[in-house]
């Protein structure tokens, strides 16, 4: 069995006082999800323990099935998935993935309630999340 991932993929930047700031990004997307404060510890390995557990997994949505961790916009909801693994259904999604409203009928490309995009189609086109 593969070793379970314990971050997102990250980027770490080390500045001359010895901190180390980190940056998350999406499994999926690559969308800069996180740049955390900067963070003092005596190893890279351990600054990323803090910087994980206290910022970086907050951000993101841990898909079970891959193992993945995926910012909202790459997650889908209503499987507990991601986008990889549970993509979202050829037609609108039945609720909306930010705010959890639930769509009806013939939905704009937009969620009437709280403006998100509604992604359609799995991860094509999936750049450009605002947050
Ligand atoms: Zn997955
Ligand atoms: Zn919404």
């Amino acid at each position: 069995m593969e070793q379970a991932k314990k971050t997102a993929a990250y980027r770490v930047v080390a500045d001359s006082g010895g901190s180390r700031v980190f940056r998350f990004y999406c499994d999926i997307s690559g969308e800069l999800c996180c740049v955390t404060r900067p963070i003092q510890a005596d190893t890279e390995e351990a600054a990323l323990e803090i910087a994980w557990a206290t910022e970086g997994k907050w951000e993101f949505n841990h898909c079970p099935q891959c193992g993945k961790y995926v910012s909202s916009a790459m997650f889908n909801v209503n499987a507990g998935l991601c986008l990889d693994c549970a993509p979202w259904e050829a037609e609108f999604p039945a609720f909306c993935h930010q705010c959890g409203v639930r769509l009806q009928g013939a939905t704009p490309r937009c969620c009437p309630i709280c403006g998100a995009r509604l992604l359609v189609g799995g991860t094509a086109g999936g750049k450009g999340a605002v947050e």
